[in-house]
């Protein structure tokens, strides 16, 4: 990973975006604002699962009615999202929202948009400036459309890319003249490489914090890889300061992949279990994939600690690949032979891998809890068969006990 961009920084309620700060997981609520007892409920849910940050929709007036409420039994810094409606972000900045979203493009006239910014300036309030994909090309001057469309048609990504670039530069001069710099910028769109090509560009042009997110994109079967083809290639580079992934199903998934996708990088700690597993082959004598999934499934629910646990389908690469796990089991021929910390405990019979392997596991969580262990201090250090087993063969495990 390269060292990250610095960036001006803004604070949003209790949370730091930018300026070196960790970098943000956000995610919005899918059920209706005014509905306030649920719309409470999802976002304790997902401030529960690891939100650093939850946006609302406020369409109506009696969303940001409910936004007082809200706000008080929120556990985590609250964004208003405003689309068209000028007066929908005074409300919501009257009722002390953390942080506004709004597109200056969507908004009928500059007036509106000054006093926004002057009722954001006013409380501290900070604003996103949004350059999505399906809201840059001009809407009001009818031959600037056509020029626009026109451009697009011959090279769309490279086309949407300036494009981006030119609108977000026409609405910053208005946050400019006002004198308005807690700014966040998002440029979005559903081709991650218009989202790569665009936070890149706007990096070398702009110190604000940049929030990443590839927009519509779909069902996490297919969204996942969208997401963070974009997310990742960014983030590695030193690019984004609070992200979004959008899926088309319950936020949660966007939390928990958003999660997992900053500890992969190095960019959050670890609170809760890490599974390596073998992604299984032809010498396999076990049947893994069941085990992997009810490991996953207890580990998840039973363990509050961010062991690292390794399910290993043989011993052929499984010490190399799971270096440094705290617990691990290698599997073969009917048998599992579980080690911790480098300290080989067990061997079992298949039928008792998994309660063993969790016992193990909930033996050394309390270790670690006493303050007896600590965790990801031990290697695994088995040597592999050389040479290594054909299939077919018996593999070298130790005789049951
Ligand atoms: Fe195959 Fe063993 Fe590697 Fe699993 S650990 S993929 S069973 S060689």
């Amino acid at each position: 990973m390269v060292e990250r961009r610095k960036t001006r920084q803004v604070r949003i309620g209790g949370v730091k975006i930018g300026g070196g700060a960790p970098v943000a997981l956000q995610t919005m609520t899918a059920g209706r604002t005014h509905e306030v007892d649920n719309c409470i409920a999802e976002i304790q849910k997902l401030a529960r699962a690891g939100a650093d940050l939850i946006r609302v929709a406020v369409p109506e007036k009696r969303d940001t009615e409910a936004l007082p409420h809200i706000l008080a039994a929120s556990p985590v810094p609250i964004i208003a999202d405003v689309h068209f409606h000028y007066q929908r972000a005074l409300e919501a900045v009257a009722a002390g929202v953390h942080k506004i979203r709004l597109n200056p493009g969507n908004i009928q006239d500059r007036r509106q948009v000054d006093r926004v910014i002057a009722a954001c300036k006013e409380r501290g309030i900070p604003i996103r400036v949004g350059v999505n994909e399906g809201s840059v090309v001009e809407r009001k001057d009818r031959e600037a459309r056509v020029a626009e469309k026109a451009a697009l048609d011959k090279d769309y990504r490279a086309g949407l890319v300036r494009l981006m670039l030119a609108r977000l530069d026409e609405y910053l001069r208005i946050f400019d003249e006002n004198d308005f710099h807690d700014v966040v910028i998002s440029a979005k769109s559903i081709d991650p490489r218009i989202v790569i090509d665009a936070c890149t560009a706007i990096s070398r042009r702009y110190d604000y914090p940049l929030h990443l997110g590839v927009t519509h994109a779909g069902p996490p079967e297919t969204g996942r890889i969208r997401s963070i083809a974009a997310l990742a290639t960014l983030l590695a580079g030193g690019i984004g300061d609070t992200i979004r992934i959008s899926y088309a199903a319950d936020p949660l998934y966007e939390v928990e992949d958003g999660k997992e996708l900053l500890c992969c990088l190095g960019l959050r700690s670890r609170t809760e279990p890490e599974l390596i597993a073998c992604p299984t082959c032809g010498r396999i004598q076990v049947d893994l994939l069941k085990l992997v999934t009810e490991v996953r499934q207890r580990l998840t629910a039973e363990i509050r600690l961010p062991m690292k646990v390794a399910v290993m389908g043989c011993v052929v690469n499984g010490p190399g690949e799971c270096e440094g796990a705290d617990v691990a089991i290698f599997a073969g021929n009917g048998k599992g032979i579980i080690y911790v910390q480098g300290e080989q405990k067990q061997t079992v019979p298949e039928a008792q891998m998994l309660a063993a392997l969790l016992e193990e596991c909930r033996a050394l969580a309390a270790r670690v809890e006493r303050g007896q262990a600590r965790l990801l201090g031990a290697s695994v250090d088995i040597r592999p068969p050389n040479p290594p087993p054909r299939r077919n063969d018996t593999l070298p495990l130790p005789a049951l006990s």
